[in-house]
């Protein structure tokens, strides 16, 4: 038994069918989920685990403390502050956007990064 899409092997029980295709688990999960704008998988699996205990990276925790005690904070600063680089920053705050912990926002010519609940 093979996936038609992807061409993995598939042992029975991994088999899941979609408008009468045989697919692997990965390719039906694909299939059914919405346009992938903004990838919505991520988002909701970021959602789903938003009420449970989120586990962050030592980094991406360090960033949310950061940001959760300053008024609003800019990249300069965070990554001066925190002696990371700029790639650390986005790669850690774009997980943290995705779980709706942290939000950047622009004021004036700046883009400063606040809580996401905050106003
Ligand atoms: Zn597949």
């Amino acid at each position: 038994m093979k996936c038609e899409k992807c061409g993995a092997e598939l042992s029975q029980d991994d088999v899941c069918e979609y408008a009468g295709q045989t697919l692997c688990e990965d390719c039906y999960i694909d299939r059914i989920s919405p346009t992938k704008t903004c990838d919505p998988w991520a988002v909701y699996t970021a959602k789903r685990t938003q009420n449970k205990d989120i586990v962050l990276t030592p980094l991406q925790q360090k960033i949310y403390d950061f940001i959760a005690h300053q008024d609003y904070s800019d990249i300069d600063t965070i990554c001066s502050k925190l002696s990371i680089t700029e790639d650390d920053f986005r790669t850690a705050f774009a997980t943290l956007r995705h779980m709706e912990l942290v939000k950047a926002s622009k004021e004036g010519p700046k883009i400063i990064y606040t809580l996401f609940n905050k106003k």
